[in-house]
């Protein structure tokens, strides 16, 4: 599915003779922030943090994040200690909090201190860790509870939070910042196990000390008001994903902005005639007279192996397939419905961006919009830009 707003303009073609690279990744910060205010605007008073783990979704922390803490937010969860520890680097206030969902392991107690990072505690070892930490140092340090409702992967197990809440003594030194549980299925409004997590999240809540909680990613902040609970945690929504599975079903067009344009550049065109092979194994046969584009876009630049044969890119507005495999540092498409005027050498297509949304790029890759974007690589010439 489309989104109705065009963030990057129609002229692909304008930066061609501004850069030597082969082929290009424009990401819209604006966007980004304009993607924050909309998840704000479903939120009414609710804080909204931001997932900004895995680089941002590929974006780049470095840039995305400051964007974000500039519109307002100021809690931000990452994956890794390493990521949290990079991420403190660009976001030194004091007011900014710094979430890291892996949680504490054994002996990184020191550097979450030093670094002025939260661990979300997800067993009862991790537990006593932390109030072990709070201990040694004297302080009442933060950190947040990760209960599992049904996911199965990261969190108390219902056997764990049974023990807590019976000994509510082992999390009395820590200062405990929120209760977060994990939706598995937020992107599928209809799944009955929404509302089931939602019941046991509930529970697990009335059964622990009094502390704000967080359940909603994405998906979930678009489930309604009864999900939002004290802050809400998307990532995906930010970088343009559809917060319900755009593009995999029907259903309402994705909401968000999209903030990520990928330009390969068309490197030699060619005539085809019947019954020629086109790339490596021959897999695609032309059936009739042509012209097909060699494209520089390839694996190195997260360009997938399963987007041979199946993904589309686009030509100003027209829609021309990929055909044959991806061969290394290279694509092949079908650009006879083009002129040649505008299918030729040194001319953009769109890989990625508002009519090849990373919905779209990962259902035809046979994978989802997070693996599309987190895989985007290094070898793009990378342009950040700040459109409105
Ligand atoms: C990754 C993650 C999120 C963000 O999920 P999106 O689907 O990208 O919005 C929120 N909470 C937790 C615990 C996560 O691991």
């Amino acid at each position: 599915m489309t989104s109705p707003k065009q963030g990057f303009g129609d002229h692909h073609n304008d930066d061609a003779g501004a850069s030597s690279a082969a082929s290009l990744l424009r990401i819209n910060l604006g966007a980004v922030a304009e993607n924050y205010q909309i998840l704000k605007s479903r939120l009414s008073e609710i804080a909204c943090a931001a997932v900004v783990k895995a680089d941002a979704y590929g974006l780049g922390v470095a840039q995305v994040a400051p964007i974000l803490a500039a519109e307002g937010c100021s809690t931000f969860f990452v994956a890794t200690i390493d990521e949290g520890i990079a991420l403190r680097r660009c976001l030194a206030p004091e007011a900014i909090e710094i979430a890291v969902l892996n949680g504490v392991l054994a002996g990184t107690e020191e550097a979450f201190h030093e670094h002025r990072l939260m661990p979300v505690v997800n067993d009862l070892g991790q537990i006593a860790r932390w109030h072990a930490m709070c201990e040694r140092t004297g302080i009442a340090l933060q950190a947040m509870l990760h209960v599992d409702t049904g996911m199965n992967r990261l969190g108390l197990s219902p056997s764990e939070l049974d023990w807590l809440a019976q000994n509510p003594q082992a999390m009395v030194r820590p200062t405990w910042r929120c209760l977060i549980s994990h939706l598995a299925s937020a992107d599928d409004p209809d799944n009955p196990s929404n509302a089931e997590q939602l019941a046991r999240f509930r529970i697990a809540r009335s059964r622990l000390p009094r502390m704000p909680a967080s359940l909603s990613n994405s998906g979930g902040v678009f489930l309604g008001p009864d999900y939002h609970f004290d802050l809400a945690r998307p990532g995906i929504a930010l970088y343009g994903g559809h917060p319900c599975g755009g593009g995999f079903r029907a259903g309402p067009p994705n909401p968000m902005r999209q903030t990520v344009q990928v330009l390969g550049r068309i490197l030699q065109i060619r005539d085809v005639e019947p019954g020629m092979a086109v790339g490596y194994g021959g897999d695609h046969r032309i059936s009739g007279k042509g012209r097909v584009a060699t494209v520089a876009a390839g694996y190195a630049d997260g360009y997938l192996r399963s987007s041979g044969g199946q993904a589309h890119v686009y030509l100003g507005h027209t829609r021309l397939p990929v055909i044959g495999r991806v061969s290394m540092d290279l694509i092949t498409v079908d650009v006879t419905s083009v002129s040649e005027g505008e299918a030729r050498p040194g001319a953009f297509v769109e890989i990625l961006g508002d009519q090849v949304t990373p919905d779209n790029a990962g259902q035809a890759a046979g994978t989802i919009s997070y693996e599309f974007l987190t895989r985007l690589g290094n070898r793009y010439h990378r342009r950040y830009v700040h459109n409105g």
